[in-house]
Formats: structure tokens, sequence, C-alpha cells
């Protein structure tokens, strides 16, 4: 006998499951979000929470405008999680440098200033003088920057676990410890989930299972198009605050945290689930910081870590419901970009699921079937 508990199955407990389970069940509907760990455990705790639009993003495409559209609702998300769970997800919103190293760097950064201006978007270029007013400590190598004054950061398992609490207290039913192993499929349409605490069945079903969601789409999408990106990551503290805006150059990211706490990120490892801290990659990751910043060589390491990014063949998410399956919805594939992504993903997810429409966003680009009949599109 088949019970229908759920409006919504949500399959995962990271910051995008979590942000859609939220979302849903503000709206009213009956949620369950399975979690084959404990929840914000994976990728969505080891980010560093940069909100880099600017930074991250060298052209124009639909990811550039759902990033911008996902940066400006923070403010917002963040206070109201705040008010129903009490948790701060600490978002500081002091910018971004992107920094020239070589020659080469510096045209590069001016054609994306004037892109950024031509858009609309704050961006101002810094002579090595006046980056080094602002930042004090930065290298004497470093020949100029491009800033971003609208860029930020927030505290990635803060703001999972907030989603997470928030979620919650709209009464969706977190089950973790609970591995989804395979989809119920009846005459064409999702019905419902195998896990190893038995069935469930719900009348949607979304798959946000990050770098696992290959496994479970196999036959539903390509599964190759969904793979896993290794990043290892650690955080330092000096004595007194280094920095105050976050650092970007190729190879090494410098994100200055609460408390004088500075997060180094990240190496790049396709197509492993393999989660060890390496000394490989910590000792370069310690190398390009000392580079732009040479008086970390006298900071305390507090932890090291590493994780696993949801990466697509064209570096796009997968957005939205299968267009043969019924009833099944997917978002994953959020790369290195799954915080900033997370409060937009919930909403447009949500609006599909509850309202069955999304009238702000053309989800074409992200359609979890464009790699299996030829519409590929490189926009990234
Ligand atoms: C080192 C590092 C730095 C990063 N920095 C940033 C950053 O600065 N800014 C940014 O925006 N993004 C950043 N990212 C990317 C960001 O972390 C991811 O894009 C985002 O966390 C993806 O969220 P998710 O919910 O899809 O995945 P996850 O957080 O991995 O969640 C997926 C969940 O699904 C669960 N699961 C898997 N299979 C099953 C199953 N069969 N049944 C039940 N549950 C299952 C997993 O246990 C997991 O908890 C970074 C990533 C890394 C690794």
């Amino acid at each position: 006998v088949r019970s229908k508990l759920y409006d919504t199955i949500i399959l995962g407990g990271g910051v995008i499951g979590c942000s859609i389970a939220f979302n849903l069940a503000k709206k009213g509907q009956r949620i369950l979000l399975l979690e084959k760990g404990r929840v914000a455990s994976q990728a969505s705790s080891a980010a560093a929470g940069m909100l880099g639009v600017q930074t991250e993003m060298e052209e124009n495409g639909p990811l550039f405008e759902l990033a911008r559209k996902s940066r400006a609702m923070f403010p917002e998300i963040v206070a109201e999680l705040r008010e129903i769970t009490g948790i701060d997800s600490s978002l500081i919103r002091k910018g971004m440098l992107k920094l020239a190293l070589q020659e080469e760097q510096i045209d590069e950064c001016q054609s994306i200033l004037e892109w950024q201006h031509s858009k609309g978007e704050k961006a101002v270029w810094l002579e090595k003088e006046e980056l080094l007013q602002k930042e004090p400590c930065l290298s004497e190598k470093i020949l100029a920057a491009l800033y971003f004054p609208n860029e930020g950061h927030v505290s990635a398992p803060d703001l999972s676990n907030a989603f997470a609490k928030a979620a919650s207290y709209f009464g969706t039913k977190i089950r973790e410890y609970t591995e989804v192993r395979s989809l119920i499929k009846d005459s064409g349409a999702v019905t419902g989930v195998t896990t190893n605490g038995g069935d469930f069945y719900g009348d949607a079903i979304v798959v946000a299972t990050g770098a696992w969601s290959g496994g479970l789409l196999s036959e539903d999408i390509n599964q190759s198009t969904v793979y896993p990106v290794k990043g290892e990551a650690l955080s330092v503290k000096a004595e007194i605050p280094l920095l105050t805006r976050t650092l970007f150059s190729k190879g090494c990211y410098i994100v200055p945290k609460k408390g004088g706490e500075m997060i180094i990120g990240a190496t790049s490892r396709a197509h492993t689930f393999d989660q060890k801290v390496t000394v490989e990659g910590i000792s370069y990751l310690m190398e390009r910081a000392k580079e732009l910043m040479p008086v970390l060589a006298g900071a305390e390491i507090s932890s090291m870590w590493a994780g696993t990014r949801p990466m697509t063949n064209d570096g796009l998410p997968f957005l939205g419901q299968h267009p043969e399956l019924q009833h099944l919805f997917v978002a994953t594939g959020h790369y290195r970009n799954g915080i900033l992504l997370s409060p937009i993903t919930g909403k447009i997810v949500a609006d599909l699921i509850a309202d069955a429409v999304h009238p702000e966003i053309d989800l074409t680009p992200f359609s979890p079937t464009r790699h299996r009949n030829g519409q590929e599109v490189m926009l990234r």
C-alpha cells in the first residue's frame, strides 16, 4: 500500500536541497528531505562561501544573469533565516579583488572591466599604489587589481544549516542517514524512492544530491554529464586582521572571515570522490597564498579539509523538470558557485513545483537533458 504523505521529496541535504525544502515548506507543502549522511556535511560545508559573480564569471551568459539575481537576494534571505533560526550566516560585503600578477592579466582584467561596466556592474581599476593603500599586507609583486565592491561572502556551513533549520521550522521532515538507492517509476512518471530505510512516495521528487547525482540519474540523463571535482582548502588565523577584501587570483583565493580567520582555497581535481587532504594540495595553496600575502608565513593553521563539487560538462547547473519523466526535478551541478546560487535555485525550483511556472528566468540553457540530444550549449 502506498502512502503519499509528502507533496515533495527532496534528495540531498546540501545547501541546494535545503534551500529548495525551505522555499517549498514556506509555501505550505509537506516536504521530506532525505540525506545519506548529515545535513550540510559535504560540499556545502567545504565551501569558502564567496558570492563571486563578477570575480568568477568572465563573460555574458545565462549563468552570469542567474548569479547576479542570486547575489542580490542575500541580504534579505540571510536576515530572514536569522530571524527564523537564530543562525547568522555572517554576510560580509566588503568586495573582492581580482589580482593581476602578470602583464597579460592586466589586459584580461581591463576587458573584464569594460564588460562589467557595460552590464551596469560596479568595477574599479586599482593601480599597485592604490591597492596597497587599501590592503597594506599584499605583496609588492602584484601589479594591479580589479575591485568589485559589491561582492561578498557568507559562512557556507551556517547558511546551509540555517536553510535546513528554517525548512524544519516550516514543517519539513528531515531524515539523516537515509541513502536513496533508486527512483521508483510508474508509467513514465517518478512516484517515489527506494532507500536503506524503506520506500517513500511523493507527488514530486527533486534530485539535489550534488556530485553524487550521476548515479541516481544514470538512466534519465547522461550519467557522465555530472561529475565530481575535488577541492582542498585550509583556514589560517592571524593575531590581528590582515585583510579586509577577498583576494582572487589564478589558482588561489583568500577570504577574510570573522576574527582574523582566513580561508585559503582551493585546489581542483576532476573525476574523483576521494576527500583526502594531501601534502601536495595544501602546500600548493600555502605557497600561492604566501606569494599574495608574504605576511601569512607567520599565520597559524586552524584547519584543513576537502570537498566534492558537482560539475557538469558545460559548467552550467541542471535546473528544472525532466522533460519526459513526470514529477522528476533536478537541481545540481552548481560546481564552484552552489552557495552563491542557493537562494535563486531554491526559489526557481519551488516556484516550478508548487506553482508550475517560473516567469522570471528562461531555464532552457539549464535543461537536465541538454547534453543528450545534441543541444549542448557552450555558454560558459
Ligand atoms: C573547497 C570548496 C570551495 C568552494 N567554495 C565556494 C564558494 O566560495 N562559493 C560558492 O558559491 N561555492 C563554493 N563551492 C561550491 C559549493 O560548495 C557547491 O556548489 C555546493 O555546496 C553544492 O551544493 P549541493 O547541495 O548541490 O551539494 P552537497 O553539499 O554536496 O550536498 C549534496 C548532499 O546529497 C547527499 N547525497 C548524495 N547522494 C545521496 C543519496 N543517494 N541519498 C541521500 N543523500 C545523498 C550528500 O551526502 C550531500 O550531503 C566550493 C566547493 C568546494 C569543494
